[in-house]
C-alpha cells in the first residue's frame, strides 16, 4: 500500500481518537538502530523511540534473536501453568530494583501495571484513599485515568473516588508561586494537610508518583522531595508507588531506575515502555508481604508470556552488557549541553530540564505564556529536516527529546544541528 492508501484506511478504520503526531502523518515502514524510514524511503534520526520504548534501538539484533528462538519453542501457554522466561525475568528484576522489592505480576501495559499496584495497595492497607500528582500520567483505563491529573487525556467525567491530586514539584511554574530553595519545599509538605483534610480517617492506602513527569512534560522535581514527601506518606501508613514506566532501564543516566537518584525505596514499583524495547509488557514488583497480600482469583491471560518475558530479559541484558546506563549519563550531558546553548539562543525556549536521556524543553511566549502553537511548528520544521522528537506538557508545549539509550556522539550532534536549524526557521 503507498502512504495516502494508509492513511485513507486508517482514517476509515481506526477511532479517530488514534491522533497522529504532524499535519501529514508519518507513515513508517521499516527501522534499523536509531533509524526509521517511512513508506517513500526517507530516513529519520529517531529521538523519540516511539515514546522512549525502543530503548536499545529498532530491531536490536540480541533482542529479536531472543524473540525469535522463543517463539520458535513455546510462544504461549498462560499463567495457569509455569515457563523459564518468566520466572527468569522475575528474578532479574528482583536482583536489580532497589531495596527490598522481590516479587513481580506480570501484564501488558503501563495502564495495567498501574492498576495492580494500587490494587495491591489498597489491599495491603485495606485503604481506599490515593494520592498522586497534578500533571501526572497513569494510563487509560478508568482508574489510570482517574489517576492522571491532565484533563486532555480524561475522556470521561465519571472519575473512580478516592484519588486526590496535589499540586507537584514544577519549579518552573511552581503551583505556590514560590522558588527553591527557599520555598522549603512547600509542595512535598502540602501532602499532610491533603491527607488530614481529603481522605477517610487520615489514612492512605498510596502515594503513586513518576521520579520525572514524563507525559507532564519531563518535570524534574528539587533532590529532596521524594524523602520529603515518602516520609511524611509512610507517617500515614501509605505505600509508595513508583512509576517507572518512562524513567527506568537507565533513561536517567547513571542509575538503572529513575527513583534512585531520589534516596527512597518504593513498596511497590511499576514498569512498562522500555522494558521489552517495544514489545507489550507491563509489570509491578513489591516486596513481599505487600505481593502476598493479593490472595484469590486474578489473572492476565497474556502476563508473563515466554516471548514478552524474553524480550523483556534481552533488553535488560543489552542496556547491563553495553554499558547503557552510562551511556545514557554521557550522551545525556551532551544532549543537555547542547540544548542550554539553544536556551541561550532562542527566546521561545523558557526552560530545559530533565536528566539523562530524558530532556525537554518547555516553549513559551510572553510572561511565559505556554506556545502550543510554536511546538507544533516545531515538530514540522524537524519532521522536514529528518529528526523526531516528541511532545508533552498538560498545554502541549513541551518538547520531549529521549533517543534510545545506545545513542551515540554524532547522533546526538546531529539532533542538535537540526534543533538549531529548525528554531531558526521558525523565528523567521
Ligand atoms: N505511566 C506512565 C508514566 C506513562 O508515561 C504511561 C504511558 N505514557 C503509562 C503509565 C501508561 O502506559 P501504557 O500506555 O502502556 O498503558
Amino acid at each position: 500500500m503507498n502512504k495516502n492508501k494508509i492513511l485513507e484506511k486508517q482514517k476509515k478504520y481506526l477511532f479517530s481518537c488514534v491522533a497522529t503526531y504532524y499535519n501529514e502523518p508519518l507513515v513508517v515502514d521499516h527501522a534499523k538502530g536509531n533509524f526509521v524510514y517511512d513508506v517513500e524511503g526517507k530516513e529519520f534520526l529517531d529521538f523519540f523511540g516511539g515514546i522512549l520504548t525502543v530503548s536499545v534501538g529498532h530491531c536490536n539484533e540480541k533482542v529479536t534473536k531472543a524473540i525469535h528462538d522463543q517463539t520458535d519453542k513455546l510462544q504461549h501457554m498462560s499463567t495457569l501453568y509455569a515457563n523459564e522466561p518468566q520466572v527468569q525475568l522475575a528474578e532479574k528484576l528482583a536482583q536489580i530494583t532497589p531495596g527490598r522489592l522481590e516479587k513481580s505480576f506480570f501484564t501488558n501495559s503501563g495502564t495495567e501495571a498501574n492498576e495492580t499496584a494500587v490494587l495491591l495497595a489498597q489491599i495491603y492497607t485495606k485503604c481506599q484513599d490515593v494520592i498522586t500528582l497534578r500533571h501526572s500520567y497513569s494510563g487509560r483505563s478508568y482508574l489510570a485515568l482517574s489517576l492522571s491529573a491532565q484533563s486532555s487525556w480524561r475522556l470521561t467525567p465519571n472519575v473512580v473516588p478516592g484519588v486526590h491530586h496535589i499540586p507537584n514539584a514544577y519549579c518552573y511554574r511552581c503551583p505556590f508561586g514560590l522558588a527553591y530553595p527557599s520555598c522549603d519545599l512547600k509542595c512535598a509538605k502540602d501532602i499532610e494537610e491533603a491527607i488530614q483534610t481529603t481522605t477517610s480517617q487520615s489514612r492512605i492506602a498510596a502515594f503513586l508518583a513518576e521520579p520525572i513527569q514524563g507525559v507532564g512534560g519531563f518535570i524534574v522535581p528539587p533532590k529532596e522531595y521524594f524523602k520529603e514527601i515518602v516520609g511524611i506518606v509512610k507517617k500515614y501508613g501509605g505505600l509508595f508507588i513508583c512509576d517507572e514506566v518512562q524513567t527506568a532501564w537507565g533513561r536517567t543516566g547513571g542509575k538503572m531506575f529513575g527513583i534512585e537518584h531520589w534516596g527512597v525505596e518504593p513498596d511497590i514499583m511499576t514498569f512498562a515502555k522500555g522494558m521489552a524495547n517495544g514489545v507489550p509488557i507491563g509489570a509491578t514488583i513489591a516486596t513481599p508481604e505487600v505481593a502476598d497480600s493479593m490472595q484469590g482469583n486474578t489473572i492476565s491471560t497474556f502476563g508473563g508470556n515466554p516471548v514478552t518475558c524474553t524480550a523483556a530479559r534481552a533488553t535488560i541484558e543489552v542496556v547491563e552488557e553495553e554499558n547503557l546506563v552510562e551511556n545514557a549519563r554521557v550522551m545525556g550531558n551532551r544532549l543537555r549541553e547542547g540544548l542550554n546553548a539553544l536556551k541561550e539562543k532562542y527566546p521561545i525556549i523558557g526552560d530545559v530540564r530533565g536528566m539523562g536521556l530524558m530532556q525537554g524543553m518547555e516553549l513559551v511566549g510572553e510572561k511565559m505564556k505556554p506556545d502550543t502553537e510554536g511546538t507544533k511548528r516545531l515538530m514540522e520544521l524537524t519532521k522536514t529536516d529528518g529528526l523526531l522528537v516528541g511532545k508533552g506538557g498538560t498545554f502541549g508545549n513541551v518538547l520531549r527529546v529521549a533517543p534510545p539509550l545506545n545513542v551515540n556522539k554524532d547522533q546526538i550532534d546531529q539532533a542538535l544541528k537540526v534543533l538549531d536549524q529548525s528554531f531558526g526557521q521558525l523565528g523567521q
